[in-house]
């Protein structure tokens, strides 16, 4: 199963929620509004603005992506 690196880039998030409400299993929002990777999701437990999913949740990440109104969210595949 292929597995997929998502980044956020806290530059452009505009803190809008979008992305928490399309994919509640990988996005939350931080005390500060900002976008984050839930824990279970990140590489570095110290870095909240990247993760790795599996395929099955791609589909719910490229829509929150999709419905970012920054552009913050990047996916890449990376198995
Ligand atoms: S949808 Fe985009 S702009 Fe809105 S909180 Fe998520 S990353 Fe930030």
């Amino acid at each position: 199963m292929a597995k997929y690196l998502v980044i956020i880039d806290k530059n452009k998030c505009i803190n809008c929620g979008s992305c928490a409400m399309n994919a509640p299993e990988v996005f939350t929002l931080s005390p500060n509004g900002h976008s984050t990777i839930r824990k279970e999701y990140r590489q570095n437990p110290q870095n909240e603005l990247e993760g790795v999913i599996p395929e099955e949740l791609l589909e719910k990440v490229k829509i929150a992506a999709n419905n970012c109104m920054g552009s913050a969210i990047t996916i890449k595949k990376i198995v």
